[in-house]
């Protein structure tokens, strides 16, 4: 489906965000999140512009599998490990590695055929309570993943970090400790950070990082600011003025009738709108960057449109509008509309057309 707003992906800048992974992590191997079709970025692209990564993460096996068709040789976790026998056959047949993060996945091995020999990340549960094996059986877990006849040697041990985007909340060093007493001494590789931990908390440069957000460019904290992080916006949302209009004091705007022009207002339709993956909540007043100009959005956003402010702007119908990227953080908009980088980059992402450079 092809539609006005396009989102064009800067091969650079990912590229440059691994480094600045590898800069800041020099002893970890990366593992490039790419799940959920790269936040948006699309996945078999994004691959390819980071294969000089170590290893990919995926969420379920259908994305290793596109990876895997497509060629990638690259060690790929499958973070959602499996659910049936038939899904674990097929990670051991594609030589992908399974996450093990729940009592099922090991009743599942036990009734393995000989022949099935799987690579397998225990992942413990140090605090999140999402997907994990309790911390405390570390050591009887790892040892019968170790002894287990259908698992190949040395399990990875896993965890993940459920503030590490607050540096000031003590969860996260509640964390780290719990999985360091009951993984120490364990011989296995380890895995710890997401982006938030890499940049925050140097003790979870383990063996493995698994660098998501921060390749796309955005920053994962909560008021963060992705250029003082050393990272670059990859993602940049764009679409046409379709019309412009001068709306008379005291007329109001858009659905809901919610903007009033407090005078004469020179205004522009821009061809975007939450069918495109632009948050609908995004309020009057979120930035937008028209020819080297900030300029807002008034009123409610429509499903392919969007009223911006166009008072002192020369702009005529055609011209592209950034709705974030490179002038603009994705960051910005997350927080004017009160949601996450990550929320936007998926949505817009899966939305629009790329345009890879
Ligand atoms: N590791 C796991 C297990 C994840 O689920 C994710 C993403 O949600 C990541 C790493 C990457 O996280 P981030 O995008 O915050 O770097």
């Amino acid at each position: 489906m092809k539609r006005s707003a396009h989102a064009i992906i800067d091969t650079a800048a990912l590229r440059h965000n691994l480094a600045r992974c590898r800069e800041v992590a020099p002893n970890s191997l990366a593992m490039a999140v790419i799940k959920a079709n790269a936040y948006g970025h699309n996945m078999l692209k994004a691959a390819e512009t980071l294969s000089h990564a170590n290893g990919f993460a995926v969420s379920c096996l259908q994305e290793a599998l596109e990876l895997r068709q497509a060629r990638f040789i690259h060690p790929i976790v499958v973070l959602q490990g499996f659910h049936t026998m038939q899904s674990m056959k097929a990670i051991a047949e594609h030589r992908l590695r399974a996450v093990i993060h729940d009592r099922h996945q090991l009743e599942l091995l036990d009734s393995a055929p000989a022949s099935v020999k799987l690579d397998v990340a225990l992942k413990l549960d140090t605090g999140m309570h999402r997907l994990g094996l309790p911390i405390e059986q570390a050591r009887t877990l790892f040892e019968r993943l170790s002894k287990h006849p259908n698992i190949k040697p040395t399990p990875w041990l896993m965890t993940h970090m459920a503030c590490a985007d607050e540096p000031d909340n003590p969860h996260t060093q509640q964390q780290l400790e719990r999985f360091a007493k009951y993984t120490d001494g364990l011989q296995a590789p380890r895995s710890i950070g997401n982006s938030a931990s890499i940049l925050a908390w140097p003790e979870s440069h383990v063996n493995w990082v698994r660098p998501g957000i921060m390749l796309y460019g955005s920053s994962p904290f909560a008021h963060g600011n992705a250029r003082r992080d050393g990272l670059e916006a990859v993602m940049t949302l764009s679409a046409p003025l379709v019309a412009i209009h001068t709306i008379p004091k005291g007329e109001s705007i858009g659905y809901g009738a919610s903007w009033t022009c407090p005078e004469d207002t020179r205004t522009g339709v821009v061809a975007c709108g939450y069918a495109d993956g632009y948050p609908r909540h995004a309020p009057t007043g979120t930035p937008v960057w028209i020819n080297g100009k900030e300029s807002r959005i008034l009123g409610r956003v429509s499903m392919d449109m969007i009223v911006i402010d166009l008072t002192a702007i020369e702009a005529r119908a055609g011209d592209q509008v950034e709705l974030w990227g490179k002038h603009l953080s994705v960051d910005r908009i997350a927080q004017a509309a009160g949601t996450i980088s990550y929320e936007l980059l998926c949505n817009a992402g899966n939305q629009c057309q790329h345009t890879y450079i």
